[in-house]
Protein backbone atom coordinates (compact mmCIF):
# COMPACT_ATOMS: atom_id res chain seq x y z
CA UNK A 1 0.00 0.00 0.00
CA UNK A 2 1.60 3.44 -0.98
CA UNK A 3 2.58 4.99 2.41
CA UNK A 4 0.25 8.25 3.74
CA UNK A 5 1.66 11.21 2.96
CA UNK A 6 3.75 12.52 5.60
CA UNK A 7 1.90 15.41 8.28
CA UNK A 8 2.68 16.94 11.09
CA UNK A 9 3.78 13.82 13.54
CA UNK A 10 6.14 12.79 10.90
CA UNK A 11 9.93 13.59 10.53
CA UNK A 12 10.06 14.28 7.10
CA UNK A 13 13.18 16.16 5.83
CA UNK A 14 16.35 13.62 6.16
CA UNK A 15 18.44 17.27 7.03
CA UNK A 16 15.89 17.89 9.97
CA UNK A 17 16.99 13.64 11.25
CA UNK A 18 20.44 14.59 10.36
CA UNK A 19 20.82 17.87 12.88
CA UNK A 20 18.43 15.98 15.22
CA UNK A 21 20.98 13.03 15.74
CA UNK A 22 23.88 15.47 15.96
CA UNK A 23 22.78 17.45 18.94
CA UNK A 24 21.25 14.68 20.58
CA UNK A 25 24.68 12.59 20.93
CA UNK A 26 26.74 15.82 21.73
CA UNK A 27 24.64 16.34 24.47
CA UNK A 28 24.65 12.60 25.42
CA UNK A 29 28.27 13.43 25.16
CA UNK A 30 28.91 15.73 27.65
CA UNK A 31 26.03 14.99 29.97
CA UNK A 32 25.33 11.54 30.62
CA UNK A 33 25.35 9.99 34.15
CA UNK A 34 28.15 7.93 35.01
CA UNK A 35 26.54 4.11 35.68
CA UNK A 36 27.85 1.40 35.91
CA UNK A 37 26.34 -0.34 33.07
CA UNK A 38 27.44 1.93 30.91
CA UNK A 39 31.22 1.63 31.52
CA UNK A 40 30.93 -2.19 31.11
CA UNK A 41 29.53 -1.94 28.03
CA UNK A 42 31.89 0.50 27.01
CA UNK A 43 34.83 -1.36 28.22
CA UNK A 44 34.14 -5.00 28.15
CA UNK A 45 35.52 -6.91 25.04
CA UNK A 46 33.72 -9.99 25.25
CA UNK A 47 30.80 -9.75 23.40
CA UNK A 48 28.74 -12.18 25.19
CA UNK A 49 29.55 -10.89 28.76
CA UNK A 50 28.77 -7.28 27.27
CA UNK A 51 25.35 -8.25 26.13
CA UNK A 52 25.16 -10.15 29.16
CA UNK A 53 25.46 -6.99 31.21
CA UNK A 54 23.52 -4.66 29.39
CA UNK A 55 20.62 -7.50 29.79
CA UNK A 56 21.01 -7.36 33.28
CA UNK A 57 20.58 -3.77 33.49
CA UNK A 58 17.53 -3.00 31.69
CA UNK A 59 15.64 -6.10 33.37
CA UNK A 60 16.72 -3.89 36.55
CA UNK A 61 15.59 -0.68 34.87
CA UNK A 62 12.01 -1.91 34.29
CA UNK A 63 9.61 -0.36 36.77
CA UNK A 64 12.40 0.67 38.51
CA UNK A 65 14.48 3.68 39.38
CA UNK A 66 17.79 4.41 38.53
CA UNK A 67 19.11 4.91 42.20
CA UNK A 68 17.45 2.04 43.24
CA UNK A 69 18.84 -0.05 40.64
CA UNK A 70 22.98 0.75 41.41
CA UNK A 71 23.37 -0.97 43.89
CA UNK A 72 21.34 -4.19 43.57
CA UNK A 73 23.06 -4.44 39.95
CA UNK A 74 26.66 -3.76 41.16
CA UNK A 75 26.05 -6.53 43.55
CA UNK A 76 24.52 -8.89 40.70
CA UNK A 77 27.40 -8.51 38.90
CA UNK A 78 29.98 -9.36 41.87
CA UNK A 79 28.43 -12.32 42.47
CA UNK A 80 27.29 -13.36 39.07
CA UNK A 81 29.73 -11.92 36.41
CA UNK A 82 28.36 -14.10 33.68
CA UNK A 83 26.02 -15.96 32.45
CA UNK A 84 27.41 -18.86 33.39
CA UNK A 85 27.65 -18.45 36.71
CA UNK A 86 23.79 -16.86 36.90
CA UNK A 87 22.98 -20.15 35.24
CA UNK A 88 24.23 -22.23 38.17
CA UNK A 89 22.87 -20.39 40.76
CA UNK A 90 19.80 -21.54 42.09
CA UNK A 91 16.04 -19.30 42.80
CA UNK A 92 16.47 -19.15 45.86
CA UNK A 93 19.53 -16.66 45.69
CA UNK A 94 18.41 -15.27 43.10
CA UNK A 95 15.41 -14.10 45.20
CA UNK A 96 17.39 -13.29 47.92
CA UNK A 97 19.71 -10.27 45.73
CA UNK A 98 16.64 -9.56 44.34
CA UNK A 99 14.73 -9.04 47.36
CA UNK A 100 13.21 -5.00 47.79
CA UNK A 101 13.35 -4.01 43.76
CA UNK A 102 10.26 -5.48 43.41
CA UNK A 103 8.59 -6.96 40.54
CA UNK A 104 10.12 -10.55 41.44
CA UNK A 105 9.00 -12.27 38.32
CA UNK A 106 11.90 -10.69 36.39
CA UNK A 107 14.96 -11.93 38.37
CA UNK A 108 13.27 -15.30 37.96
CA UNK A 109 13.03 -15.16 34.21
CA UNK A 110 16.49 -13.98 33.94
CA UNK A 111 17.92 -16.90 35.66
CA UNK A 112 15.76 -18.88 33.56
CA UNK A 113 16.73 -17.56 30.20
CA UNK A 114 20.19 -17.02 31.39
CA UNK A 115 19.99 -21.50 31.77
CA UNK A 116 18.54 -21.51 28.15
CA UNK A 117 21.40 -19.72 26.70
CA UNK A 118 24.13 -21.75 28.48
CA UNK A 119 22.52 -25.15 27.68
CA UNK A 120 21.01 -24.26 24.03
CA UNK A 121 23.02 -21.49 22.78
CA UNK A 122 26.26 -22.33 23.74
CA UNK A 123 26.42 -19.71 26.24
CA UNK A 124 26.47 -16.91 23.34
CA UNK A 125 24.39 -14.20 23.54
CA UNK A 126 22.15 -13.85 20.22
CA UNK A 127 23.66 -10.74 18.34
CA UNK A 128 20.38 -9.34 16.31
CA UNK A 129 17.02 -7.56 18.43
CA UNK A 130 15.00 -10.51 16.09
CA UNK A 131 16.81 -13.17 17.30
CA UNK A 132 16.91 -11.91 21.17
CA UNK A 133 13.62 -11.83 21.06
CA UNK A 134 12.64 -14.73 19.68
CA UNK A 135 15.01 -17.05 21.25
CA UNK A 136 15.21 -15.74 25.09
CA UNK A 137 12.34 -15.96 27.07
CA UNK A 138 11.04 -12.59 29.52
CA UNK A 139 13.15 -10.77 26.13
CA UNK A 140 10.53 -8.29 24.95
CA UNK A 141 10.96 -5.76 22.17
CA UNK A 142 12.36 -2.96 23.89
CA UNK A 143 14.84 -5.34 26.11
CA UNK A 144 15.98 -7.10 22.56
CA UNK A 145 16.46 -3.69 20.63
CA UNK A 146 18.54 -2.21 23.62
CA UNK A 147 20.57 -5.01 24.16
CA UNK A 148 21.04 -5.41 20.46
CA UNK A 149 21.72 -1.50 19.96
CA UNK A 150 24.18 -1.07 23.05
CA UNK A 151 26.19 -4.25 23.19
CA UNK A 152 26.09 -4.67 19.32
CA UNK A 153 25.70 -1.88 17.58
CA UNK A 154 22.75 -3.23 15.79
CA UNK A 155 21.05 0.23 14.26
CA UNK A 156 17.67 -0.88 15.68
CA UNK A 157 15.35 1.64 17.72
CA UNK A 158 14.14 1.29 21.39
CA UNK A 159 10.75 2.53 22.45
CA UNK A 160 10.18 2.66 26.24
CA UNK A 161 8.27 5.23 28.23
CA UNK A 162 10.91 8.01 28.24
CA UNK A 163 10.86 7.64 24.56
CA UNK A 164 7.28 7.88 24.13
CA UNK A 165 7.11 11.06 26.07
CA UNK A 166 9.96 12.82 24.37
CA UNK A 167 8.68 11.55 20.54
CA UNK A 168 5.15 12.40 21.21
CA UNK A 169 6.47 15.98 22.42
CA UNK A 170 8.74 16.26 19.08
CA UNK A 171 5.76 15.78 16.94
CA UNK A 172 2.58 16.58 18.76
CA UNK A 173 1.16 12.89 19.29
CA UNK A 174 -2.01 13.48 21.65
CA UNK A 175 -3.69 10.26 20.71
CA UNK A 176 -3.66 7.58 23.74
CA UNK A 177 -0.51 6.65 23.93
CA UNK A 178 -0.70 3.14 25.00
CA UNK A 179 -2.61 2.63 21.68
CA UNK A 180 -1.53 0.04 19.14
CA UNK A 181 -1.44 2.55 16.25
CA UNK A 182 0.38 5.32 18.26
CA UNK A 183 2.54 2.77 19.92
CA UNK A 184 3.27 1.03 16.09
CA UNK A 185 3.86 4.77 14.72
CA UNK A 186 6.84 5.12 17.63
CA UNK A 187 8.31 2.50 16.93
CA UNK A 188 8.43 3.05 12.95
CA UNK A 189 9.73 6.54 14.25
CA UNK A 190 12.43 5.18 17.05
CA UNK A 191 13.34 3.22 13.84
CA UNK A 192 13.87 6.22 11.27
CA UNK A 193 15.65 8.12 13.49
CA UNK A 194 18.34 6.28 15.41
CA UNK A 195 21.83 6.96 14.36
CA UNK A 196 23.47 4.32 12.25
CA UNK A 197 27.16 4.75 13.41
CA UNK A 198 26.26 5.06 16.87
CA UNK A 199 23.06 3.28 17.49
CA UNK A 200 23.52 2.31 21.25
CA UNK A 201 24.52 6.09 22.57
CA UNK A 202 21.37 7.39 20.45
CA UNK A 203 19.12 5.31 21.99
CA UNK A 204 20.83 5.71 25.49
CA UNK A 205 20.35 9.71 24.48
CA UNK A 206 17.09 10.02 24.00
CA UNK A 207 16.29 8.00 26.55
CA UNK A 208 18.00 10.04 29.01
CA UNK A 209 16.74 13.04 28.02
CA UNK A 210 13.15 12.07 28.64
CA UNK A 211 14.60 10.70 32.16
CA UNK A 212 16.65 14.23 33.31
CA UNK A 213 15.19 16.55 30.39
CA UNK A 214 12.02 15.78 29.37
CA UNK A 215 10.43 14.66 32.31
CA UNK A 216 6.86 14.36 32.81
CA UNK A 217 5.67 16.78 34.59
CA UNK A 218 8.31 19.95 34.63
CA UNK A 219 10.33 19.69 31.18
CA UNK A 220 13.18 22.04 31.24
CA UNK A 221 12.54 22.82 27.77
CA UNK A 222 15.41 25.97 28.49
CA UNK A 223 17.79 23.29 28.22
CA UNK A 224 16.77 20.90 25.77
CA UNK A 225 19.11 20.05 23.12
CA UNK A 226 16.27 19.64 20.85
CA UNK A 227 13.91 22.07 21.80
CA UNK A 228 14.07 23.66 17.89
CA UNK A 229 12.80 20.55 16.63
CA UNK A 230 10.09 20.18 19.56
CA UNK A 231 6.78 20.97 17.61
CA UNK A 232 4.90 20.84 21.11
CA UNK A 233 7.30 23.68 22.58
CA UNK A 234 6.39 25.62 19.12
CA UNK A 235 2.75 24.78 20.09
CA UNK A 236 3.10 26.54 23.61
CA UNK A 237 5.29 29.60 22.51
CA UNK A 238 2.69 30.46 19.31
CA UNK A 239 -0.03 29.19 20.51
CA UNK A 240 -1.06 27.32 17.48
CA UNK A 241 0.03 24.57 15.39
CA UNK A 242 3.59 25.53 13.64
CA UNK A 243 3.49 25.99 10.08
CA UNK A 244 4.95 23.03 8.72
CA UNK A 245 6.71 23.56 4.79
CA UNK A 246 5.42 20.20 2.76
CA UNK A 247 3.77 18.31 5.00
CA UNK A 248 -0.05 18.03 5.00
CA UNK A 249 -2.38 19.58 7.58
CA UNK A 250 -3.85 16.66 9.66
CA UNK A 251 -7.54 15.99 8.84
CA UNK A 252 -9.65 17.62 11.88
CA UNK A 253 -11.24 14.58 13.99
CA UNK A 254 -9.94 11.86 11.68
CA UNK A 255 -6.29 11.92 12.31
CA UNK A 256 -5.37 8.86 14.54
CA UNK A 257 -2.30 10.71 15.81
CA UNK A 258 -4.06 14.06 17.32
CA UNK A 259 -5.56 14.50 20.36
CA UNK A 260 -8.92 13.45 20.10
CA UNK A 261 -11.67 15.58 19.54
CA UNK A 262 -13.53 15.69 22.92
CA UNK A 263 -10.12 16.73 24.83
CA UNK A 264 -8.22 18.98 22.43
CA UNK A 265 -4.93 21.18 23.39
CA UNK A 266 -5.20 22.74 26.98
CA UNK A 267 -2.84 26.20 26.90
CA UNK A 268 -2.40 25.42 30.68
CA UNK A 269 -0.82 22.13 30.37
CA UNK A 270 2.02 23.58 27.55
CA UNK A 271 3.98 20.83 26.33
CA UNK A 272 3.00 18.67 28.98
CA UNK A 273 -0.50 17.30 27.07
CA UNK A 274 1.56 14.98 25.26
CA UNK A 275 2.04 12.10 25.91
CA UNK A 276 -1.70 11.15 26.72
CA UNK A 277 -2.97 8.32 27.62
CA UNK A 278 -6.14 6.19 28.26
CA UNK A 279 -7.56 6.25 32.56
CA UNK A 280 -5.21 3.45 34.24
CA UNK A 281 -7.73 1.08 35.60
CA UNK A 282 -8.21 1.21 39.41
CA UNK A 283 -5.88 -1.01 41.45
CA UNK A 284 -7.67 -4.40 43.16
CA UNK A 285 -8.50 -3.91 46.78
CA UNK A 286 -7.56 -7.27 48.57
CA UNK A 287 -7.32 -7.67 52.16
CA UNK A 288 -4.31 -10.46 53.73
CA UNK A 289 -4.43 -11.41 57.47
CA UNK A 290 -0.74 -12.37 58.47
CA UNK A 291 0.15 -13.28 61.80
CA UNK A 292 4.01 -13.19 63.16
CA UNK A 293 4.59 -16.01 65.36
CA UNK A 294 7.55 -15.64 67.71
CA UNK A 295 9.12 -17.65 69.80
CA UNK A 296 12.66 -17.49 72.11
CA UNK A 297 15.25 -19.32 70.23
CA UNK A 298 18.46 -21.05 71.44
CA UNK A 299 20.26 -18.06 71.73
CA UNK A 300 17.98 -16.43 73.81
CA UNK A 301 16.83 -14.22 70.86
CA UNK A 302 13.74 -14.01 68.84
CA UNK A 303 12.79 -15.86 66.23
CA UNK A 304 9.85 -15.56 63.37
CA UNK A 305 8.26 -18.78 61.23
CA UNK A 306 8.63 -17.92 57.53
CA UNK A 307 6.87 -19.72 54.96
CA UNK A 308 7.34 -20.11 51.13
CA UNK A 309 4.90 -18.92 48.74
CA UNK A 310 4.21 -21.39 46.04
CA UNK A 311 6.30 -21.08 42.85
CA UNK A 312 4.14 -19.31 40.43
CA UNK A 313 1.65 -16.15 40.48
CA UNK A 314 2.45 -12.90 42.71
CA UNK A 315 5.79 -12.50 44.36
CA UNK A 316 6.37 -16.65 43.55
CA UNK A 317 9.00 -18.51 45.60
CA UNK A 318 9.11 -15.64 48.66
CA UNK A 319 8.96 -16.50 52.09
CA UNK A 320 6.47 -14.80 54.40
CA UNK A 321 4.61 -14.54 57.55
CA UNK A 322 1.64 -17.16 57.27
CA UNK A 323 -0.99 -15.07 55.28
CA UNK A 324 -4.30 -15.57 53.86
CA UNK A 325 -6.27 -13.42 52.02
CA UNK A 326 -9.75 -12.68 53.38
CA UNK A 327 -13.25 -11.76 51.95
CA UNK A 328 -13.55 -7.62 52.02
CA UNK A 329 -16.25 -7.99 54.61
CA UNK A 330 -15.10 -9.93 57.47
CA UNK A 331 -15.53 -8.86 60.56
CA UNK A 332 -12.81 -9.45 63.41
CA UNK A 333 -14.02 -11.41 65.25
CA UNK A 334 -14.36 -13.57 61.87
CA UNK A 335 -11.07 -12.87 60.90
CA UNK A 336 -9.57 -14.17 63.57
CA UNK A 337 -11.17 -17.26 63.65
CA UNK A 338 -10.03 -17.96 60.04
CA UNK A 339 -6.43 -17.31 60.50
CA UNK A 340 -6.34 -19.48 63.63
CA UNK A 341 -7.84 -22.17 61.86
CA UNK A 342 -5.25 -21.70 59.08
CA UNK A 343 -2.01 -21.30 61.73
CA UNK A 344 -3.49 -24.75 63.46
CA UNK A 345 -2.85 -26.33 60.15
CA UNK A 346 0.95 -25.27 60.12
CA UNK A 347 1.37 -26.46 63.67
CA UNK A 348 -0.35 -29.29 64.16
CA UNK A 349 -2.13 -28.20 67.24
CA UNK A 350 -4.62 -25.98 68.25
CA UNK A 351 -4.29 -21.96 68.37
CA UNK A 352 -6.71 -20.05 69.70
CA UNK A 353 -8.44 -17.07 68.03
CA UNK A 354 -8.46 -14.76 70.89
CA UNK A 355 -4.40 -15.53 71.55
CA UNK A 356 -3.72 -13.55 68.40
CA UNK A 357 -2.98 -10.17 68.98
CA UNK A 358 -4.02 -7.52 66.48
CA UNK A 359 -0.90 -4.96 66.02
CA UNK A 360 -2.35 -2.91 62.78
CA UNK A 361 -2.49 -2.70 59.23
CA UNK A 362 0.25 -2.26 56.44
CA UNK A 363 -0.94 -1.12 53.45
CA UNK A 364 1.23 -2.07 50.08
CA UNK A 365 0.44 -1.01 46.87
CA UNK A 366 1.49 -3.52 44.09
CA UNK A 367 1.06 -2.80 40.60
CA UNK A 368 -2.23 -3.81 40.34
CA UNK A 369 -2.86 -4.38 43.65
CA UNK A 370 -4.01 -2.90 46.66
CA UNK A 371 -3.11 -4.57 49.76
CA UNK A 372 -3.78 -4.50 52.91
CA UNK A 373 -1.97 -6.28 55.37
CA UNK A 374 -3.79 -7.03 58.89
CA UNK A 375 -1.28 -8.16 61.59
CA UNK A 376 -1.83 -10.34 64.48
CA UNK A 377 0.90 -11.74 66.80
CA UNK A 378 1.15 -14.43 68.18
CA UNK A 379 3.99 -15.30 70.93
CA UNK A 380 4.31 -19.24 71.54
CA UNK A 381 5.81 -21.01 74.45
CA UNK A 382 8.03 -23.86 74.09
CA UNK A 383 8.76 -25.45 70.64
CA UNK A 384 6.59 -26.27 68.08
CA UNK A 385 6.39 -29.03 65.15
CA UNK A 386 6.02 -27.62 61.72
CA UNK A 387 3.68 -30.03 59.58
CA UNK A 388 6.39 -30.79 56.77
CA UNK A 389 3.04 -31.57 54.26
CA UNK A 390 2.38 -27.86 54.15
CA UNK A 391 4.86 -25.41 52.63
CA UNK A 392 8.04 -24.93 53.05
CA UNK A 393 8.71 -23.16 56.27
CA UNK A 394 11.93 -22.04 59.07
CA UNK A 395 12.37 -20.32 61.67
CA UNK A 396 14.86 -16.99 61.46
CA UNK A 397 16.10 -14.73 63.15
CA UNK A 398 15.60 -10.80 62.66
CA UNK A 399 19.35 -10.71 60.59
CA UNK A 400 17.97 -13.66 58.92
CA UNK A 401 15.05 -12.70 58.41
CA UNK A 402 15.66 -9.31 56.46
CA UNK A 403 18.93 -12.09 54.59
CA UNK A 404 16.02 -13.86 53.13
CA UNK A 405 14.26 -13.32 49.75
CA UNK A 406 11.14 -11.31 51.47
CA UNK A 407 9.15 -8.67 50.47
CA UNK A 408 9.27 -5.13 50.87
CA UNK A 409 5.68 -5.57 51.93
CA UNK A 410 6.85 -8.31 54.64
CA UNK A 411 9.60 -6.17 55.92
CA UNK A 412 7.00 -3.78 57.06
CA UNK A 413 4.89 -5.70 58.38
CA UNK A 414 7.54 -7.16 61.14
FE1 LIG B 1 10.71 17.80 25.73
FE2 LIG B 1 10.67 20.45 25.99
FE3 LIG B 1 12.67 19.24 24.71
FE4 LIG B 1 10.26 19.36 23.64
S1 LIG B 1 11.61 21.08 24.08
S2 LIG B 1 11.58 17.58 23.70
S3 LIG B 1 8.98 19.16 25.42
S4 LIG B 1 12.18 19.05 26.88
Amino acid sequence: APSPPPTRHHFSDPAEVEALRGKLLAWYDRCKRDLPWRALAATEPDADRRGYAVWVSEVMLQQTQVATVIDYYNRWMQKWPTLQALAQASLEEVNELWAGLGYYSRGKRLQEAAKKVVSELGGHMPRTAEALQKLLPGVGRYTAGAIASISYGQATGVVDGNVIRVLCRLRCIGADSSSPAVIDRLWDMANALVDRSRPGDFNQALMELGATVCVPKAPLCGECPVKQHCRARCRKLFGKPAPVPDVEDCGVGDCPLCPPATEPWDSSLGVTNFPRKAAKKQPRAMRTATCVLERRGCRGGPEYLIVQRPSSGLLAGLWEFPSLPLAQDLQEEKEREVLADHLQAWMGQPVAAKGLQFIGEVIHIFSHIHQTYVVYSLPLDGDVTLDPACSPSRWVTWEEFHASAVSTAMKKVL
